[in-house]
């Protein structure tokens, strides 16, 4: 017999993550955020515990513990056994009615008393923030345990672990529930494991691809991105925080792209400098991949996987080190640097994520400008005495040297000009605290897109700055 007078609210946000994406997955799944009696509810019980059971593979083991309803051996071969056990155990559950305090919302009263093994990915004890940790026998509220069990729904699988998100801006949250249960009912469709695979088996380039889809769709705001490993084992938790400001800046030089020609590097420069990235492997070497069509072994070059076969999802195959700074929030100047991106995407890049003081931004450019004048017409001459010298400096102090003996340099020129001012040097250019490197970066960044290389001086740059972008 199972109480009818029940009032299942799930309209309130919860502060367990688990909870929360399994709240967000419930509402998506049912269609509805609040149940008036548990018949209502139980409908959809029973249609999620079927494919559960019925429509999962292994993959199913990789969320729910081997103690689970869902998992357990005693009903391995008993499928049908196994689903009503697992809708017999939801039901108790909902009848129990210990006094208390729920552990994940605070709720008072009418809990129930439940075992962490029968909710998926709370095997191991790594994070206190989460339900993993909690002790074996804990009381919570109807909701937050019926949540729980629609995690799996809402997730998706990345690098061998299951991936979720969670942003302050509801839109986001509801832009990611909405496409989870859209390929989960696709999968019953095609007779698939239901549950979502996003196929991405680097976490850094599965959070590069969702930013993009945010960015296209107008999405904006702070997301937490959650790794979590399989359960029977120890059970770890990655965290990614990605800032708002990140998905403005894609949002600005990366608009869709590469699906009907190779971005080039004066259109597309962002894109480009991916696209680059992802193209060779570590060594260096163009990448190329070996398949076998009708019998015949035939290779397949990067750039014809993704430009020919318009297949720009290939690209987020490889591990890519400009992507992997980017979601780590490391500095992306080297890159540029390197690349001699432009002017337009580093004040881009400087304004946006590292919001650098606009005047900082111009005094340093203006640094780079009156260095120009030390160039008698010859670009090659100006790269060797004045741009290798700075692409040398190890330090905030080496740099410091290095600019004033150029303000010498122009002191003794019949104009006179300066370089720079004291007071430019002590806020805006080195300022204390501030990464000396970082003003390096800014200054050759300035300088490389005035300057004309020929093969020659390509080459010395290539041996001065090796090693820059693949740290
Ligand atoms: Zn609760």
């Amino acid at each position: 017999m199972v109480k009818n007078d029940i009032n299942l609210d799930f309209s309130k946000s919860v502060g367990d993550p688990f909870v929360e994406i399994g709240r967000l997955g419930l509402i998506e799944f049912c269609q509805k955020e609040q149940f008036e009696s548990f018949e209502e509810l139980n409908k959809n019980i029973e249609k999620l515990f079927n494919i559960y059971v019925f429509h999962t593979s292994g993959r199913i083991g990789q969320i729910f513990s081997s103690n689970s309803k869902f998992t357990h051996n005693s009903t391995g071969k008993d499928l049908n056994k196994r689903y009503t056990q697992a809708i017999e155990y939801y039901e108790s559950l909902i009848n129990d009615s210990f006094d208390g305090y729920c552990i994940t919302c605070g709720k008072k009263d009418n809990l129930c008393n439940v075992s962490k093994t029968i909710f998926p990915l709370t095997s191991g004890n790594s994070n206190v923030n989460f339900t993993s940790h909690f002790s074996n026998r804990l009381l919570m509220c109807k909701e937050c345990m019926t949540s729980l069990f629609f995690t799996p729904t809402n997730m998706q699988k990345s690098a061998g672990k299951m991936a979720f998100l969670i942003s302050n801006n509801t839109e986001i949250n509801k832009f990611w529930s909405e496409e989870n249960l859209e390929i989960f009912q696709e999968n019953i469709v095609k007779q698939v494991d239901a549950l979502v695979d996003s196929k991405i088996n680097i976490f850094e380039n599965f959070i590069y691809n969702i930013l993009e889809e945010l960015q296209e769709e107008e999405l904006f705001g702070d997301i937490t991105f959650y790794l979590v490993s399989n359960v029977d084992k120890d059970t770890e938790i990655t965290l990614t925080h990605i800032y708002e400001k990140q998905i403005k800046f894609i949002h600005q030089v990366a608009p869709k792209f590469f699906k009907n020609e190779l971005p080039t590097k004066q259109k597309d420069e962002w894109n480009y400098l991916i696209f680059k990235y992802s193209s060779k492997d570590s060594s260096g070497k163009f990448r190329t991949r070996k398949e076998t069509i009708n019998g015949k072994s035939k290779t397949i070059k990067f750039k014809d996987e993704v430009i020919e076969g318009k297949d720009y999802k290939a690209m987020i195959k490889y591990y890519n080190p400009l992507i992997n700074s980017f979601i780590q929030n490391k500095s992306l100047l080297p890159y540029f640097r390197v690349n001699r991106c432009s002017w337009t995407l580093t004040k881009i890049y400087l304004k946006e994520i590292k919001q650098m003081r606009e005047e900082r931004l111009n005094t340093i450019k203006k640094v780079a400008d009156n260095l120009m004048l030390l160039n008698q017409q010859d670009d090659k001459e100006f790269i060797r005495k004045v741009v290798f010298p700075l692409e040398r400096t190890k330090s905030g102090s080496e740099l410091r040297t290095k600019l004033r003996e150029f303000m010498r340099k122009l002191l003794a020129m019949p104009e006179k000009p300066m370089l720079f001012t004291a007071d430019e040097m002590v806020f805006q250019i080195l300022p204390s605290g501030e990464s000396w490197q970082e003003t390096k970066d800014i200054l050759l960044i300035a300088l490389y897109e005035k300057l004309s290389f020929d093969e020659e001086i390509e080459k010395e740059i290539e041996i001065i700055t090796q090693g820059v972008d693949n740290e």
